[in-house]
């Protein structure tokens, strides 16, 4: 999510830097900008390319900061872009990550007559610096004690014009790697814009700010402590650092999974009041409190996701759900009103069947909410309101961190409008509860690659795949299925269980094997006595299933155990041992998982 690149030493720093930009690419593309003592701020709305264009080439400073925005809070605009100053412009920072407590600081801040420029939550960061400095504090004590203040998540490097040779930079949740070279030092998000000047290399850990001058670094706790660290030599090629040292994009962002799920969480859980708090749906919440029936629409992955999200909200928030494919509902003549929402889900925010849905929607009087991943995407502007996922850029064609935060985005709508509703207190509190718990689950899952590896080894040569669940993992069946055929080019199908006798039964011998989704829920027995009919058939049977049931193994013993959880969660857990099932086969198969062939990132065409 975004990148942040900090240089200082004796080479042109414009040149470095915008230089650097362009190996963090992939981490955001939505502004790009630099700041040079020197010079001042210069920024761009778009990639670095239009960035490129507005330095001149012949400057000669030596140290600056520099950053290319995902944005999370405020459009993409040119005034939202990094780097963000203080009242005085001495000081600049960049930052990737979300200060969850921007909106009280502001509002300090404000009333001690600091004056901000733009909508983002990272600007707070700048002015608190200047603040402490007025308060008498050297540079490097002040940009500590503004640390100290804020809360959230932040890979962040700060300058002051004061001392321009001299960069702070700070880690809590999001990546911060130093790279240390001869008469020059750098920060970053990734090492993939060091690695052409130096390979010695020191990530930061959460919690640890450093000090970097030419000839010298320094690393801290924030409350002060020295940290002594011993470098590391990396030997990964800039792409390899470009995928967190993993070999695909797909790999890292199911890695990601724990990261994400904390991200589309953040600030949004109100423990004590039993609640969502979704600033995006704020501006209609009244209305959202009479709406009789939401239709929700999505193409692919998405869809998958609004089916979970069906189940969800009918039988925790009592309102009455569709689900439809936009290219389906664009072209019906589908009955609306104002007690409709009409809910897109869409991770690049410009899927141009459920943008076209939308547009339908709204000149029908339905309300219109986005759950999407791209700030400032044309379904994020058009929609009356919305919950953004807050994933960070998905590069990998076959979406996989973006449905395990749009399920979790799911859960929060569920719980906000529940609450409007009958929703009691202690079914919200556990939801709550549960939510919280999600990411160290899903952690247990990744941990366990290796004996998913080696099962997606041992199915790899499979001409076919069926896929079955039933209720809240009904949909995670055609996910799965959809995530083999995405990468794996193997025939796959969904299928409910329940639905097997009444056809794809027909298809099942020794040579089709099933993906069995099949968790300790409310309809475990059913699905086991569907596994068993297979099995009757010659069937191989690969299960997803509950940690301690050994029930199981009596049907089959290639079982993938997951965390248990509650039942409207149990598809988060359920995903991500079938997104890594794919992408191993895929890869054991030799396929480039993250370019399938004939597919594109964002379907921007009908
Ligand atoms: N929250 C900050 C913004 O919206 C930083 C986002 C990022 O990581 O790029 O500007």
């Amino acid at each position: 999510m975004c990148g942040i690149f900090a240089y200082t030493g004796k080479k042109q720093a414009g040149v470095t830097l915008l230089d650097g930009l362009t190996s963090l690419e992939y981490r955001g593309y939505d502004s790009a900008g630099i700041f040079l003592p020197e010079r001042g701020g210069i920024r761009a709305v778009g990639a670095v390319g239009n960035l490129k264009k507005k330095i001149p080439t012949d400057f000669e400073g030596h140290s600056g900061i520099a950053h290319l925005r995902w944005a999370t809070h405020g459009e993409p605009t040119e005034d939202n872009a990094h780097p963000h100053r203080d009242c005085t412009s001495d000081v600049w920072v960049v930052h990737n990550g979300i200060i969850e407590n921007w909106k009280e600081l502001k509002r300090d801040l404000e009333s001690r007559g600091h004056v901000f420029l733009s909508e983002t939550d990272t600007e707070v960061m700048a002015h608190l610096v200047e603040q402490e400095l007025s308060d008498g504090k050297d540079f490097e004590s002040a940009a500590r004690a503004a640390l100290g203040r804020i809360r959230g998540t932040y890979g962040m490097a700060i300058q002051s014009r004061a001392e321009p040779d001299v960069i702070v930079g700070a880690r809590m949740g999001a990546p911060v790697v130093l790279g240390l070279g001869d008469g020059e030092n750098f920060i970053a998000s990734d090492p993939s814009p060091i690695l052409k000047h130096t390979r010695t290399v020191l990530f930061l850990e959460d919690g640890e700010m450093a000090v970097i001058r030419p000839n010298s670094y320094k690393i801290f706790k924030l409350g002060g402590d020295t940290v002594e660290r011993a470098a590391q030599e990396v030997d990964w090629s800039p792409e390899e650092a470009q995928k967190g040292g993993y070999e695909h994009f797909m790999l890292k962002e199911i890695m990601e999974g724990p990261e994400v799920i904390k991200n589309t969480l953040r600030g949004r859980l109100m423990f004590e009041e039993g609640m969502a708090k979704l600033g995006g749906l704020e501006s209609v919440k009244d209305e959202l409190a009479k709406i009789e029936r939401i239709i929700i629409v999505g193409c692919g992955t998405a869809y998958y996701a609004g089916l979970v999200g069906e189940y969800m909200l009918e039988e925790h928030a009592g309102i009455p759900v569709e689900v439809e494919l936009g290219s389906e509902f664009r072209y019906r003549k589908p009955v609306l009103n104002q007690k409709t929402m009409l809910l897109a889900i869409s991770q690049s925010g410009e899927t141009a069947d459920t943008l076209e849905a939308i547009r339908e929607g709204k000149r029908k009087g339905a309300i219109t909410v986005g759950i999407v991943n791209t700030v400032g995407s044309t379904i994020a502007r058009e929609t009356d309101a919305g919950v953004y996922n807050h994933a960070g850029p998905e590069i990998g064609v076959a979406s996989t961190k973006a449905l395990v935060s749009q399920i979790t985005a799911l859960a929060l709508l569920t719980l906000f409008l529940g609450r409007q509703r009958k929703m009691s207190d202690s079914d919200a509190e556990e939801i709550i509860s549960q939510l919280s718990l999600l990411p160290e689950k899903v952690q247990k899952i990744l941990d366990n690659k290796a004996a998913i590896e080696a099962m997606a080894a041992k199915y790899s040569d499979s001409r076919d795949f069926l896929y079955i669940g039933r209720k809240y993992n009904y949909p995670i069946a055609f996910e799965g299925a959809l995530k083999l055929k995405e990468i794996s080019y193997i025939h796959a199908e969904g299928c409910g269980a329940g639905e097997m006798k009444h056809g794809p039964l027909a298809m099942i011998d020794e040579k089709f094997p099933t993906m069995a989704i099949a968790p300790s829920d409310t309809v475990y027995e059913k699905l086991a006595s569907n596994i068993q009919e297979i099995r009757a058939r010659r069937g191989p049977v690969v299960a997803v299933a509950t940690e301690g049931n050994d029930d199981i193994l009596s049907y089959t013993k290639d079982v993938i155990y997951v965390p248990e959880t509650i039942e409207m969660l149990q598809p988060i857990l359920s995903v991500v041992p079938l997104q890594l099932f794919a992408y191993y086969l895929a890869h054991a198969k030799g396929f480039n998982v993250d370019r399938p062939r004939n597919l594109a990132k964002s379907v921007t065409v009908e």
